[in-house]
């Protein structure tokens, strides 16, 4: 007490010397500074939208209590980056999968739920806002899930609806694969796919309608720049992009350019905040120089992928996704990693053109082959990552909307949508669907 009381005289006595010694001279950027980067990232209610694990849980037999054993996603990690919420996520493989996307789907799904189910001390799975508060409040790891690639509903409203059930809170519209209702960056200048005429077909539409009839949030990672604009125009809640970065800093068809960034935080209906943007990552996705060299190497890679899918097929064997990804990382590890700054640019950047309420994390852990930048090698490196945003000015509660605040006001924002729209018994986009006649019977 007397040694706070001494500092106090100090400060009010001596101010001209103590900002002689702040270079910056900027007062005001003062107790942002004073509370620890440490601090600020232990006291935050950390939010990751994107991780792949369950593919480990399921393909590996792996478990959140593991060593991470190469993978950037455990129960350890999780702690030591202070993760409040993780939203795991769905992805089946649609070519391995050909046929059984739903089945794998509820597989992946099981997955995760059985990983909180055998570790209810520090897993708990959850649905909804106040879920994720409740899970921090209890010092436990929120377990959320979100679907990745519009092709696990196999063209059903009703599959749709039981992932709901099932607790899935996003979906992107699509993966790398244009599905039919919705197209994808990945494929929408391959001539041989079909493409729908506007972005989204009528079904397309009637699924993002019922996204936010059920309070799922829409994703628009992953897909075409023509789908990403008519879902905004259609979706009358505010959008998601899990796991994407800026185009303007790498030019990748999946990152969202200025234009993109600007309409993501304006759109969402009529009083609302605006969606948010939750940065990837993955090194090809942040440095150009990465995405560059990674263009060079490419062929002899997929060459070297291919080879190992052909002796599989030889064999009468599916080739496991842990194999493919073994073998995409000893090419990755060719390449120098970009520098932690490079990850920085983005939300900074994303900050600036969208604006801070509008930028969020979606790491992409156990999803892209270890490609991460310097000094980011799992969850529990997160605290670099406030330590960094700090060092560049950034508040404490600037830091807290980056970290999870900004994801959580939108996730609320759909529910709070889900609830009007469910009241409303709005007619549906086409006729074709009977959407609710099990509900109504
Ligand atoms: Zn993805």
């Amino acid at each position: 007490m007397r040694n706070r009381l001494a500092l106090t005289l100090f400060l009010v006595a001596f101010p001209a010397l103590i900002c002689a010694q702040n270079p910056a001279n900027t007062p005001h950027k003062m107790p942002a500074k004073t509370q620890s980067a440490s601090f600020v990232h232990r006291s935050a209610l950390v939010i990751d939208s994107h991780a792949d694990t369950p593919q480990r849980f399921v393909d590996e037999h792996f478990d959140m209590g593991d060593p991470l054993g190469g993978g950037q996603l455990n129960l350890d990690s999780a702690r030591k980056g202070n993760l409040g919420a993780e939203f795991f996520s769905i992805w089946v493989d649609p070519e391995q999968y050909k046929g059984q996307y739903a089945r794998r789907t509820l597989e992946l799904i099981d997955s995760v739920r059985q990983q909180a189910l055998k570790h209810p001390r520090e897993m708990y799975y959850v649905t909804t806002p106040a879920g994720i508060e409740l899970a921090h409040r209890e010092h436990r790891l929120a377990v959320l899930m979100g679907i990745e690639g519009g092709h696990s509903i196999e063209n059903s409203i009703p599959l749709l609806r039981q992932y709901y059930t099932l607790g899935v809170r996003y979906m992107t519209l699509t993966w790398t694969n244009s599905n039919g209702w919705a197209d994808s960056s990945g494929d929408i200048d391959d001539k041989s796919i079909p493409h729908t005429e506007q972005g989204l077909s009528e079904f397309g539409k009637d699924v993002v309608y019922e996204m936010n009839r059920l309070g799922m949030m829409v994703d628009i990672s992953h897909v075409s720049d023509r789908t990403f604009y008519r879902t905004l125009n259609i979706s009358r809640a505010p959008v998601i992009a899990s796991h994407s970065s800026a185009r303007a800093l790498c030019d990748a068809p999946r990152n969202m350019s200025d234009q993109m960034l600007t309409a993501i935080a304006n759109y969402g209906g009529p009083n609302s905040k605006g969606g948010v943007v939750m940065v990837n990552f993955y090194s090809g996705f942040i440095s150009q120089a990465y995405r560059d060299a990674q263009k060079a190497i490419e062929p002899e890679m997929n060459k070297a992928v291919q080879g190992l899918k052909d002796k599989a097929k030889a064999e009468g064997k599916p080739v496991p996704y842990a194999d493919i990804e073994k073998l995409q990382r000893q090419f990755a590890d060719r390449i120098p990693r970009p520098p932690l700054s490079a990850l920085i640019d983005h939300i900074d950047h994303i900050a600036k053109v969208a604006g801070i309420d509008h930028v969020g994390i979606g790491t992409d852990f156990d999803g892209i082959n270890g490609q991460l930048p310097e000094g980011i090698d799992s969850v529990a490196d997160l605290p670099k990552i406030t330590e960094a945003l700090m060092a560049r000015g950034y508040t404490a509660e600037d830091c807290r909307k980056i970290l999870g605040g900004n994801l959580l006001r939108v996730f609320r924002e759909v529910e709070q949508i889900s609830k009007q729209l469910q009241a409303e018994d709005r007619p549906r986009i086409s006729e074709k669907q009977p959407f609710d006649q099990w509900q109504k019977q």
